[in-house]
């Protein structure tokens, strides 16, 4: 249930079984129902539940996730009728957030979005409306006025859940000011990065899976342990780089997902160069680059050198992709089905991660300018020059 037309709770769909797959689910089936009002027991409503059932039962699926946000009442009034697990499309974010949390600060802002989920959620317990800490509205199930014996518990949950989250938020505002030295160091120690940015459904995995295909990737024991959406791989001449899939971007991310979202995309901020992948079949690929770019400034990710990736050309206009290759000049144009282009792309790459250069890190007696132009000179790149007045 959505509001607006069927396409857009086709679009919805699609993105959301974009983003099961993601969190590693297969996804086997879904259906669309049209109505007025979500039901208040199951959502669905009992008859297009009893649906369900069978879709459920003639596949074999062991979890049903539902576009939108569940009252408890209605995910147990669901899970009786299916009898399988049910998850709302914000749980299945949450989760998908944190398997892509890598840091410490990026873990606790995902553990804080969950607990901030939850916490009004258990008021489906049997809770009475009269108590109004957090001053929002619990969903459709709270406040029956069923004051049971559960009570004592919920409250003591309650209770520890937020001293939890007042901890995590003291911790979160605690690391802010290391993560911009930390980001220098991974930087200085680090093989060039590079990460593959856009909307959920763009094709980011797709596109990380045929860059591995092309045979430029090594993937060795040493990097076995690394995140499994990072992996290394080689330019055609031999220069190592790292290749991370990020977080994808979701349309109408609920609030309180937002900073968990940017601290996901932390790897974005530490790449020396973004894919930003796009879906040119998609009705506005011009929308979906403008908001990934503001997150992108948001999380200091502006600066870095992208290569706007046109994808899925098989299946969109060719007028749209001229335009889009008319405003981004900075383009490469691919199907991760097809393969065409990612030959081209792989040139691409090479061209822009920065080379090993000479990298001096004791302080040289010599005069600055004549250093540098001996630099310039030799075929060394020079990747910074920072100048110490008065060192030993
Ligand atoms: P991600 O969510 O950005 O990682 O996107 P995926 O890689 O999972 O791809 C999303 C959907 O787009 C999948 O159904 C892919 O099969 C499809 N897709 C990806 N690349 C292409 C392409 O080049 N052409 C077409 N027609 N479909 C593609």
């Amino acid at each position: 249930w959505t509001e607006g037309t069927l396409a857009d709770a086709e679009n919805s769909l699609r993105e959301l079984a974009a983003l099961a797959e993601t969190a590693g689910s297969e996804v086997l089936d879904g259906i669309v129902q049209r109505r007025v009002k979500p039901d208040p027991g199951t959502y669905l409503g009992s008859g297009k539940a009893l649906e369900l059932r069978d879709i459920v039962m003639s596949t074999g699926a062991d979890t049903v996730i539902v576009d939108t946000e569940l009252a408890p009442s209605q995910r147990r009034g669901l899970e009786d009728i299916v009898k399988v697990k049910v998850v709302d499309r914000t749980t299945l974010i949450l989760d998908i957030f944190a398997q892509h949390a890598k840091s410490r600060e990026g873990k606790a802002q995902v553990e804080l979005a969950q607990l901030e989920y939850l916490l009004p959620r258990l008021r489906g317990w049997g809770e009475s409306m009269s108590r109004q800490a957090g001053g929002q509205v619990g969903g459709a199930g709270a406040g029956m006025g069923s004051r049971g014996p559960g009570e004592t518990k919920i409250e003591l949950d309650r209770r520890r859940i937020r001293t939890r989250m007042a901890k995590l938020r003291r911790e979160i505002a605690a690391m802010k000011p290391a993560r911009e030295t930390k980001r220098a160091n991974r930087r200085r120690n680090a093989v060039p990065s590079v990460a593959i940015a856009g909307y959920t459904n763009a094709g980011k995995s797709s596109l990380l899976n045929r860059l591995t295909d092309a045979g430029v990737l090594v993937e060795n024991a040493l990097f076995a342990t690394l995140d499994p959406t990072v992996r290394k791989a080689q330019t055609p001449d031999g220069i190592s780089y790292t290749l991370a899939d990020t977080v994808g971007f979701v349309r109408s991310l609920p609030t309180q997902l937002v900073e968990a979202f940017r601290s996901t995309l932390e790897e974005v901020a530490d790449a020396d160069l973004i894919l930003h992948v796009v879906d040119v079949s998609h009705p506005d690929p011009e929308g979906q680059i403008a908001a990934v770019r503001t997150v992108l400034a948001e999380v200091d990710a502006r600066k870095i050198p992208e290569i706007i990736v046109l994808n899925k050309v098989d299946a969109a206009d060719p007028f749209v992709v001229e335009r889009l290759k008319q405003k981004e000049p900075r383009h490469a144009v691919v199907s991760t089905r097809t393969g065409q282009g990612i030959a081209e792309l792989l040139e691409a790459i090479s061209e822009a991660i920065p080379r090993p250069g000479v990298r001096l890190e004791a302080l040289i007696p010599y005069n600055r300018g004549e250093l540098i132009n001996k630099l310039h000179n030799s075929d060394a790149e020079i990747l910074s020059l920072e100048h110490e007045e008065g060192g030993t």
